[in-house]
């Protein structure tokens, strides 16, 4: 594999950090919080691993995309559902004391 030259690099972080992965995006203008305190982000390695990392969560507008560390959208790792946006409750476990169970060994 080949090396990208230094101005390479410092031109693709210029436009990423200019893009809809960047601080300037308006979903990150409207952001709880960044993707620093995220737990989604999967950091870069390399030149540009201080400023850069993937999103990796599959709710997220920018699943799969490069974000700076000072991007943001709603589907943060730190983000507290609504009340009708949080799971239905599971019900207690009940031993079933009346029937014998089955079991397959393998
Ligand atoms: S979920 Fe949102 S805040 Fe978290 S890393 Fe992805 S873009 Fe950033």
């Amino acid at each position: 594999m080949r090396t990208l030259s230094p101005e390479g690099t410092d031109m693709a972080a210029e436009r990423w950090y200019a893009g809809d992965g960047g601080p300037e995006a308006p979903i990150a203008k409207s952001a709880p919080d960044t993707c620093w305190s995220c737990g989604f982000p999967v950091r870069l390695a390399g030149p540009l691993s201080d400023t850069f990392g993937v999103c990796a969560n599959g709710n997220a507008n920018d699943d799969g995309k490069v974000v700076t560390v000072n991007h943001g959208c709603g589907a943060h790792s730190e983000v507290k559902l609504a009340r009708k946006q949080q799971p239905i409750p599971v019900p207690d476990h009940v031993f079933d004391t009346l029937t014998d169970d089955e079991f397959v060994s393998l």
